[in-house]
């Protein structure tokens, strides 16, 4: 049987690698590269699920494939679900000590540390769109913990964990996050498809 076909929207090859390790034999990922797609697609959108369509719309669009996107924002509850969709450039740049900065600095003096990461995909099959969602709560820590991962993951502790994700291995790590929990779902709908 003919295998389908289904282009992850990232320019990570490490990404692609990993849900084609996971996902059913029916199915061939491939990474933007692989359809010669070197264009920059400008996530403006103002939500997770906005940014997320916003990738596999354009995939699907001009290129005719089938597709799906993600995003992923870090929200603080006492900062109204800040950084949430400007997560990577919270403080300017692309930098995330400078973003962390800023978050503990905002923080500073409140009580309230509840956080959480959302990661939303979307993803288009035959120009049907399905959203996905994978959501880990937790809390920011007063200090810096830990040195693996990346992003706001040495200020970030899951919920009923001691560790901040930037204290733990990547296994643990992706077995709890926000985006195995998304990919998951779409993994389980993939499954489920049975092309
Ligand atoms: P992206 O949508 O996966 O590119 O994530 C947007 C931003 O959210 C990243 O640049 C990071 O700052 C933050 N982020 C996403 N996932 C994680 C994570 O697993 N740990 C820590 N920070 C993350």
């Amino acid at each position: 049987m003919t295998k389908i076909d289904l282009v992850f929207a990232t320019n990570n090859p490490h990404k692609v690698a990993e849900v084609q390790s996971k996902v059913n034999g029916n199915f061939n990922i491939i990474g933007l590269a692989d359809i010669g797609c070197t264009e920059d697609i400008v996530e403006d959108g103002a939500t997770l699920e906005e940014n997320a369509s916003i990738k596999s719309r354009y995939v699907f669009r001009n290129y005719s494939k089938n597709c799906f996107g993600d995003d992923t924002g870090l929200e603080i509850e006492a900062l109204n679900n800040e950084p949430g969709v400007y997560s990577a450039r919270y403080a300017g740049g692309r930098d995330s000590e400078k973003n962390i900065d800023l978050v503990l600095e905002k923080l500073k003096g409140t009580a309230n540390r509840k956080a959480r990461f959302r990661t939303v995909i979307s993803l288009i099959i035959d120009g049907q769109e399905n959203l996905f969602e994978g959501i880990v709560n937790g809390y920011i820590t007063t200090e810096r913990s830990g040195v693996a991962g990346f992003g706001y993951d040495p200020i970030f502790k899951p919920e009923g964990y001691d560790v901040t994700f930037a204290e733990m291995s990547m296994e643990d790590k992706n077995r709890i996050s926000h985006r195995g929990r998304a990919m998951e779902k779409l993994l389980n709908f993939l499954e489920e498809m049975k092309p």
